[in-house]
């Protein structure tokens, strides 16, 4: 197929007209990573997104790229071998996106540690045997580290209570922007269809069983709904905890193969915690851990672990789930965290693979499950951000089992070639790092990293929109560093449409800063407003209905509006 442009009315235009081999349901990583790997291997492909692509769980992560140190204890050697070797092909296939993090895992003794001398010598154990699962890859080995030492990394710890502790190295992506990446990588290199605000809501078959195409119904801001059918061989059902929900369309029953799990984080003041590097905090209560990781100016903190059976639609963080958080990280910084602190949170449902039924949701596999169902139905559930592209390699591996026609087999690689598949935006990364200070007129170097690290080698596209006009260098959101340039770019070139998209997922501004991202929402409209053909109606009801939204995700915890003076101002415009 002809590469297409990541455009919305373009790529809606394809699915009318094309004849596909599959059709890929479900925007997340997992799908986006399946419709990559079916196009790269010659098939014709589409992908079809309900919302906005990592609008469910693939934005609401811990956003850590890691083989899983709690699932080697668990006994999941094989998930945390394969997982790290994943890490490895993301740093050499993504290096713009995903970077090594040192973790400090503190030895917390004493009275109220967590830790005995046993448990000490376990973890000991342990840390070798992540690297030698695979956790050297990284070119680093672990490292026992003094008291001292952990101090001057972390200097909020309680160095009263604290042993020898240990270093180990990991990485860390923005999930929304892997996801995105790889559905731009999926269209613009291989050709794939790739459509948002597309739900499935129908799977049609011919007399012997087999599908033949699918209802989509298209629903962007302010677009007339309509249904329209696509035609294809075969389906993918990648919809992460909506799994049994687009099985039930396909199959007429529901069958309860998911137990969602929910993960909250919070996020607060970087300056209240001071941590050079994530560290791994002991929660006493449970026997579990939480990590704390410094992103720019502010710290996020999590994750949970609990069943969820509310509406997979609306997982909210609770007052309670805040409570844990904050206790975790009272009990091992020195520093006073309140509910006041918290400037943003966000809350995600673990699409987990129902195994016993009971149990704690902490101790299920994370390993993944590819099923085959009826006359070209395949589907993909459970499975870690980390472990996308091997996820993707099986599932597309199932389809051409069998489950495809023989034509559509005949055309296609046998064997994965994402394993190697450079993402956009890793070519011209380097180089555009090396050159930074020189690059602009009117951005600073600071300025001009953060967007590399961000698009990468096609960071000069936004570098040229500020040359042409310097207003927007300026900041999206004060105290953040996105330019406005950013919300352009995203609903230019990125299928972003609307308010919620640009804030939560193209940048990350309503997970670090809530209550700011809502002050700005009316410029955003103003800025984006007119792209996206929106008049003054339209553009009042977007900033209403973002407004809402935020006003909700702060009431279910029972948060305060955090003021701006929390924090102290990040210049991205030198000025
Ligand atoms: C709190 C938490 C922390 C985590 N931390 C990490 C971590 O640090 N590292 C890691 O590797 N993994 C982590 N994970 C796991 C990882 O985030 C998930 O495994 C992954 O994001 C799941 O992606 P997915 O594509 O399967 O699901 P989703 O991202 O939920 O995607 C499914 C998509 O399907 C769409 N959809 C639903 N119904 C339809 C329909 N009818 N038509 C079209 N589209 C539809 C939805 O809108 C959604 O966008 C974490 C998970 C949680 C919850």
């Amino acid at each position: 197929m002809l590469a297409a442009a990541f455009d919305r009315p373009e790529a809606i235009r394809r699915l009318e007209t094309t004849d596909f081999d599959v059709v890929v349901v479900g925007g997340g990583i997992t799908g986006v990573g399946c419709a990559l790997d079916a196009a790269a291997r010659g098939l014709r492909t589409a992908l079809i997104e309900r919302d906005d692509f990592a609008s469910g769980t693939s934005s609401r992560s811990s956003k850590l790229v890691h083989g899983g140190l709690r699932y080697l204890q668990q006994g999941e050697v094989r998930l945390v071998y394969e997982a790290l070797l994943e890490r490895q092909r993301l740093l050499r296939n993504a290096p713009h996106l995903v970077k090594v993090l040192p973790f400090l895992i503190p030895m917390i003794t004493g009275r109220d540690g967590v830790l005995n001398p046993k448990l000490a010598r376990a973890l000991g154990s342990a840390m070798w045997a992540y690297d030698l699962t695979g956790g050297v890859r990284i070119g680093k080995l672990h490292r026992r580290i003094s008291v001292d030492e952990a101090v001057r990394q972390v200097p909020t710890l309680r160095a009263d209570r604290l042993a020898p502790s240990y270093l180990y190295y990991d990485a860390q992506a923005d999930d929304a922007r892997l996801t995105l990446t790889v559905a731009r990588t999926a269209a613009l290199d291989h050709g794939a269809v790739v459509v948002n605000r597309a739900s499935l809501a129908s799977i049609e078959r011919d007399a012997a069983g087999q599908v033949e195409s699918v209802g989509v119904d298209l629903h962007a801001p302010g677009e007339q709904h309509r249904t329209i059918a696509v035609r294809t061989s075969s389906v993918v059902n990648a919809t992460g905890v909506w799994a049994d929900d687009v099985t039930a369309i396909a199959e007429g029953s529901h069958p309860h193969s998911i137990r969602p799990a929910k993960g909250i984080h919070i996020t607060v003041p970087w300056s209240k915690l001071r941590n050079d590097i994530a560290v791994v905090v002991p929660v006493r209560q449970d026997k579990r851990s939480i990590f704390v990781v410094r992103w720019g100016d502010l710290a996020y903190a999590g994750t949970t672990d609990t069943d969820f059976d509310g509406d997979p639609d609306d997982p909210q963080c609770t007052p309670d789930d805040v409570a844990y958080v904050l206790d975790a990280l009272n009990a091992a910084f020195t520093t006073d965290l309140t509910p006041d602190d918290v400037t943003g949170t966000w809350a995600g449902l673990r699409p987990l693979v129902n195994t016993t039924g009971s149990g704690r949701t902490a101790d299920l596999s994370r390993r993944h499950r590819v099923g085959v169902g009826e006359g070209g139905l395949v589907t993909v559930t459970g499975g870690k951000l980390t472990t996308y592209r091997k996820m993707a390699a099986d599932t597309i591996d199932a389809l051409l089992d069998g489950v495809l026609p023989d034509e559509a087999i005949a055309r296609a690689a046998r064997r994965s070639t994402t394993k190697r598949l450079r993402l956009r935006g890793a070519d011209g990364y380097d180089e555009l790092v090396a050159a930074a200070p020189a690059l602009s007129r009117h951005l600073p170097a600071v300025a001009v990293d953060h967007l590399a690290h961000r698009y990468g080698g096609e960071a000069h596209a936004l570098i040229a929109m500020v040359e042409r006009d310097p207003s927007l260098g300026a900041s999206l959101v004060p105290g953040l560093p996105y330019l406005r340039a950013e919300a352009l770019y995203a609903v230019r070139y990125e299928m972003a449409l609307s308010i919620d998209d640009v804030l939560s997922r193209r940048t990350r501004a309503r997970l670090l800063r809530r209550d700011d991202s809502a002050e700005v929402a009316e410029a955003v409209a103003e800025l984006i407003g007119p792209e996206l053909s929106w008049d003054e109606a339209e553009s009042a009801r977007q900033v209403a209905e973002y407004r809402a939204s935020i006003e909700h995700e702060r009431a279910v915890p029972e948060l305060p509006e955090t003021a701006l003076s929390h924090l102290a101002p990040h210049d991205t415009t030198g000025a």
